[in-house]
């Protein structure tokens, strides 16, 4: 994650910003952290790790007798709680759950409605996480039910082996619940 001055200078060379509008910017910028890690609002390295500890222990509980790859997710609330989330496959595969989404279904049965990052981990059966696991289509879906377009997914292999992307590059143009008002 980086700013794009690039961008930012081009915009400005094409257009007017008014005063609100730069006054805006420079108020993100200003969030801008000197270390060139993490923005004001984004999660610090230590929060990511914990996250990813967190998920690599909910996969410990995942039930995937069938497809032997499992799941284990984070979720970390506007709170500051954290739900653990695994994946429940069934012999009817259509009712399975994926990680993400038990613990999105946790956390809102909690009274949650904020959300602010998720951290994955996925693997076969008896290994350790090789590459990311990234979500399906369905719990992207679900993100974009609660979720704004910085929320931050964690997708990782260790606690220092991670990407993170925001939902709005997951879920692009996604469906939400401000089209039926
Ligand atoms: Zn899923």
């Amino acid at each position: 994650m980086c700013v794009d001055f690039e961008k930012i200078s081009a915009d400005i060379t094409v257009r007017h910003y008014d005063w609100l509008e730069v006054k805006q910017l420079l108020n993100s910028l200003s969030k801008w952290d000197k270390q060139g890690e993490t923005m004001g609002e984004r999660l610090q390295t230590e929060d990511v790790k914990d996250l990813i500890r967190k998920a690599l222990g909910a996969r410990t509980k995942a039930y995937a007798p069938y497809s032997h790859y499992q799941v284990g997710a984070a979720l970390l609330s506007g709170q500051g709680r954290v739900y653990p989330g695994c994946n429940v496959e069934n012999a009817s595969y259509g009712a399975a759950i994926c990680a993400e989404r038990t613990a999105f279904v946790r956390a809102v049965q909690e009274g949650e409605r904020e959300f602010r990052a998720i951290a994955i981990v996925g693997g076969l059966e008896g290994e350790e996480p090789k590459d990311y696991a990234y979500p399906c289509g369905i719990c992207r879906q679900v993100m974009q039910e609660f979720c704004g377009p910085d929320f931050e997914v964690i997708t990782a292999v260790s606690e220092d082996d991670y990407e993170i992307h925001p939902l709005k590059e997951m879920l692009p143009w996604g469906f939400g619940g401000e089209k039926l008002k």
